[in-house]
This record gives structure tokens, C-alpha cells and sequence, in this order.
């Protein structure tokens, strides 16, 4: 590695990377002009770091002044766009097939009667308590709070509240064709749902139209992914505009929102299944989530519930559950029960309302639980499904889809605490049913 002395400012150079380092001593110093000499001498990639005590946004983009703000904008930005615009893109159709084929898996209800209904009533319950208590951190953490997101159009004031019986009448499409074209979540959930009770409904003959839905739903599972391998240009295309124009500070809250989603999937595991497991299953919860614990660690590391069905399939079993209970509640809540997802849609949809100064009203809280609620059935054991879901909840409260592209940044490290606890209140829920059906569960194997 060499040192040179140019305009002020000293950059190391070595054959990989060059480093430039801005002094305080150095105020004429022009990083950018520096870029350009390496430049001319070779390609690799530049790294420059200040000790003038300038902002970051400085180093991003005001050494040349406006004109670094207009190159971000003009040349970074349009990267931003077009991600966002892929994952627009694919909302309507994984939305719609992965709720229908959700609705359909509750089919088995009908079959399996009692196990089903008691199944639902836990895994919606505990849903719906996830999301609140997401809400209810979001609130109190305000993650979002002081930070303002800028940009023409986004001024997402609350929308006024219509009469409660016109957001009833609102949420059933007259024109399912209309309320996909016009990416209307709720009118679309709607419609899923009956299409979902219709397949079901009608059995074999309709078997073909399953089919379709299906192989959509993982057809957009697929697309999701291959637009999330871009997500670190899409990141950095939405981000770099906004952090030159206004600051680091926008970057800031982000590390609250790790720490709500973290502490909102703590305290779900420990009050809800900790409580659910001690009073009605008689079981040590401590004795419950050793058990489960290759399960949970698996999950972690690979934030899929669906990957890790086969490893929470043979924990459970070890607990005693039978084969016949298990093969039953485990896949099921793969598919539809995610309540770390939901606990992440509510801490997210409040930060996204904080950062873009939004007042959220009664009915858009309940608009969250609601279509969290919802989603948490739509949202598929993939990593990275649950982000693609909080699109959807913002869309029905009317905010900036723009509000993710900050959560997308930092969503694998959100995935994962998210997806222990989805695996977690499956392996719960299963050990539950199958509690209440045999009084006497077997001794656990270990
Ligand atoms: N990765 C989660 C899961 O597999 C879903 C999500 O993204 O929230 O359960």
C-alpha cells in the first residue's frame, strides 16, 4: 500500500481497493477530484472515509455540492425505482394465489372437523394477539419518530375516515378484474377467499383451477426471490437519494426497528406460548423449547418455515405428539400461521406511518390487524415472504410502498427471529391439539 499527497488530501492505494481518507486539517480538500485521479490509474473500488467531521451525506454525495444530490437522484435513484417497481409488480398475483391456495388448505377442516376448528382458533387467535402486540411496540418504541421521509408525493396524510358501513360495502369488489387492476388488497382478499371456499367447495372438478393457483403461487414465490437477490442495488438505489439530500439520520431508526421486532418475538414466545404451554398443555415451557430447539435454530439460520418442517416434524414427535396430529397442524401452520411475521407486519406498518408523519385512525389499526391477520395466512414459509406481505397491509392503509425499500435493507436479519417464532407457535399449536384430543399424552421420549 502507497500514500500520496493530492489536493489536500491523502489516498492509499493498493492493487484491490484505494482508501481515501479526508482530514480536518484538509478543508479545500475535493474527495471527489481524488476519486477521479484514481480513476484514471485504475478501476478498483474507492473507499473514502472522513475525519473532518462531515456528515456521511457529504461523503455520499455534497463534495460536489447540488450537483452530487442531482447525480443520486438522476442515476442512483432510477435503480430504487425499478425495484420497487418489480415488487408492485408481483403483489396482485402472489397475493391472490397464495391466499386462495391458503383457503383451500383449510379444505381438511371440513375432514378433520373438530382438530381443524380447534387448530384455527389457536393459530388465528395467537395471530391476531402477534400483530396487536407489534402495534403495541411499534407505539411505545416509535421507531419511526423524529425521522421525516421526504419527497413529493409521499405526503401520505391519513386519509379521512369514510362511514364504518362504506369501508364494510368497500371491501367487496363489484369487479374482481377492477379490484386487482387498481391493487385493491382488500377487495382482492375478499375475492381469494371466496375463490379459495368455491375450489374447495366444488372438489375434484375444479382440481385444475387448484392446479393453476398453485403452481402461480410458487411461480411468484420464485420471482420474489430472483427480485430479492437484487435487493442490495434496489436498497442502495432507494437509499443514497434520501441520505444525500437529508442525512444519516434516516438511517438511525432502523436499528430500533430491529430491536422492536426482536423484542415483540421474545415476548410473544415467552407470554403467549410460554403461558399456553404451561396453563393448558401442563408442560414446562423451558422442558418444550429445549426440545424444539433444533427446529428453532434451523429456522434462524434459514428463515423458512416450510424448510424446517421436516426437523420440527420429528421434534414434536419426540414430544409424544402423535404422527396423526402433527402431520396435520405442522404443515398447516407452515402455510398459514406466522405470528413473528405478524409481529413484524405491526411494528413495521408504525414505523412506516412514523417516518412519513401519518396519524394512523382507529379503523386503519384495525385495517392492520385485520389484513395482518390475513396476510399471515397468504404469507408463505419462504424467506423474505412476510416483507412482500407488509407491502400488501400498507397498501390497504393507504402508505408510501417507498416506506419498505428501509425495512428491505435490514429484512434478512428481521426474517430471522420472525421465523423461530412462526415455527415455534406451530410446534406449540400441535402440542396443544393433540393434548386436548388424548388427556393423557404420552411421556416425551426425552
Ligand atoms: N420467512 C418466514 C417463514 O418462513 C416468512 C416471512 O418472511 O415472514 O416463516
Amino acid at each position: 500500500m502507497c500514500g500520496y499527497y493530492t489536493h489536500g488530501g491523502i489516498f492509499y492505494e493498493e492493487k484491490d481497493i484505494a482508501l481515501i481518507i479526508l482530514d480536518v486539517m484538509m478543508p479545500k480538500m475535493d474527495g471527489w477530484q481524488v476519486c477521479r485521479e484514481i480513476r484514471k490509474k485504475s478501476n478498483c473500488p474507492i473507499i473514502m472515509i472522513t475525519a473532518k467531521g462531515e456528515t456521511f451525506d457529504k461523503v455520499l454525495g455534497l463534495e460536489l455540492g447540488a450537483e452530487g444530490v442531482d447525480f443520486a437522484k438522476t442515476w442512483i435513484g432510477p435503480f430504487g425505482t425499478i425495484f420497487m417497481n418489480m415488487i408492485k409488480m408481483i403483489i396482485v398475483p402472489l397475493v391472490f394465489s397464495s391466499l386462495v391456495i391458503g383457503v383451500c388448505s383449510l379444505g381438511d377442516i371440513k375432514k378433520i372437523g373438530r382438530i381443524g376448528g380447534k387448530t384455527m382458533a389457536y393459530y388465528l387467535g395467537t395471530t391476531a394477539f402477534a400483530i396487536v402486540l407489534g402495534i403495541f411496540l411499534g407505539t411505545v418504541l416509535e421507531p419511526g419518530a423524529g425521522v421525516n421521509m421526504p419527497g413529493e408525493g409521499v405526503k401520505a396524510a391519513a386519509k379521512a375516515a369514510p362511514p364504518i358501513m362504506q369501508v364494510i360495502i368497500d371491501i367487496f369488489p363489484t369487479n374482481a378484474m377492477e379490484a386487482m387492476l387498481k391493487a385493491n388488497m382488500l377487495q382482492i382478499i375478499v375475492f381469494s377467499l371466496f375463490m379459495g371456499i368455491g375450489i374447495t367447495a366444488v372438489g375434484d372438478r375444479a382440481k385444475t383451477l387448484y392446479n393453476v393457483f398453485d403452481g402461480l403461487a410458487e411461480v411468484s414465490y420464485k420471482i420474489v426471490g430472483f427480485i430479492m437477490n437484487v435487493a442490495p442495488i434496489g436498497v442502495f438505489g432507494l437509499i443514497t437519494p434520501v441520505v444525500a439530500a437529508n442525512g444519516p439520520a434516516v438511517l438511525l431508526p432502523l436499528l430500533k426497528v430491529v430491536i422492536a421486532v426482536y423484542l415483540g418475538c421474545f415476548l410473544h414466545a415467552v407470554i403467549v406460548y410460554g403461558g399456553l404451554l404451561k396453563f393448558v398443555g401442563k408442560i414446562s415451557p423451558v422442558k418444550f423449547f429445549k426440545a424444539i430447539l433444533p427446529a428453532q435454530v434451523l429456522s434462524f439460520t434459514s428463515c423458512s418455515s416450510g424448510g424446517t418442517l421436516p426437523v420440527s416434524m420429528q421434534c414434536i414427535q419426540k414430544l409424544g405428539v402423535s404422527k396423526d396430529i402433527s402431520s396435520f397442524v405442522l404443515p398447516l401452520g407452515a402455510t398459514i400461521n406466522m405470528d413473528g411475521t405478524a409481529v413484524y407486519q405491526g411494528v413495521c406498518a408504525l414505523f412506516i406511518a412514523q417516518i412519513y408523519g401519518v396519524d394512523l385512525t382507529t379503523g386503519q389499526y384495525l385495517t392492520i390487524v385485520l389484513t395482518g391477520t390475513l396476510a399471515s395466512i397468504g404469507t408463505a414459509g419462504v424467506p423474505g415472504a412476510g416483507f412482500i406481505m407488509l407491502t400488501m397491509i400498507l397498501t390497504a392503509i393507504g402508505l408510501p410502498l417507498e416506506g419498505s425499500a428501509l425495512i428491505a435493507g435490514i429484512d434478512r436479519i428481521l426474517d430471522m427471529p420472525r421465523t423461530c417464532v412462526n415455527v415455534t407457535g406451530d410446534a406449540t399449536v400441535a402440542y396443544l391439539v393433540d393434548k386436548s384430543e388424548k388427556s393423557n399424552i404420552e411421556e416425551p421420549l426425552y
